[in-house]
């Protein structure tokens, strides 16, 4: 089996969902006693998240970089970056180690294509949403089209994450707001959602709306179990 490397603590909150997803995908398949092999460096999101703001991307793309570095001596066959956003500077990241990254769009990307989706809504923070480091990467590598929700949606979907997910509050006013945003995405022509944060599936699931929903923790997490057994 292959050790996984995964930089975490972006939310936390979404990390603990990485390692459960990633140790019942092995256990699932290997039975038994069987867990994943897995060196976790988990980040202070609260110096990240200021530097987000601030558009400090290429300090943040050294410090991933770091982190990426200390996963490769310790072992790691492969790395994830558990938050869609960061990967705004996922070549920069990749360029500090030797061994491969694993591109969360990419994850995504496969999936909706071996399902026949084109046209796709994204939700996400506003840097993954407005930046076209995701988007572009969906329509050039997959041929899907990738819509956004109009510019007050967009704000309410990064407020939350930042102001309630990321810090464990789930409400169920922001979940309603959610599924009326994903409701306007289907009305736009989407034939599924992204939940292109890995956090806004402690929101909003399967079962919350007709439309099928791609959560990009599962699906990361699924690529980590596919490869490292492989
Ligand atoms: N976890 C989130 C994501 O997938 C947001 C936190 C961050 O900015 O990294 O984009």
């Amino acid at each position: 089996m292959k050790t996984i490397g995964l930089i975490g603590g972006m939310s936390w909150e979404s990390t603990a969902n990485y390692y459960r997803y990633i140790n019942e995908g092995v256990k699932q398949r290997l039975g038994g006693l069987h867990s994943a092999k897995l060196a976790l460096k988990s980040v202070d999101f609260a110096p990240i998240a200021e530097l987000q703001v601030q558009g400090e991307w290429q300090r943040m793309a050294q410090i991933l970089g770091k982190e990426a570095q200390d996963l490769e001596h310790a072992g790691a066959d492969f790395i994830l970056i558990g938050t869609n956003t960061m990967h705004l500077v996922f070549d920069e990241v990749a360029s500090h180690v030797k061994v491969p990254l694993v591109h969360i769009a990419d994850a995504v990307g496969e999936q909706l294509q071996k399902n026949g989706v084109n046209k796709v809504g994204l939700l996400g923070t506003k840097f993954t949403m407005e930046q076209p480091f995701y988007k572009n990467r969906l329509r050039d590598l997959y041929g899907i089209d990738v819509l956004v929700p109009d510019s007050s949606d967009k704000n309410t979907v990064h407020d939350v994450i930042y102001n309630e997910l990321c810090v464990g509050k789930i409400r169920a006013n922001s979940k309603q707001a959610y599924i009326e945003i994903i409701d306007r995405l289907a009305v736009q022509g989407a034939q599924a959602v992204i939940l292109g944060c890995t956090e806004i599936a402690l929101l909003v699931n399967k079962g919350d709306t007709t439309l099928p929903l791609y959560d990009t923790t599962t699906v990361h997490a699924e690529r980590a179990v596919e490869l490292c057994l492989k």
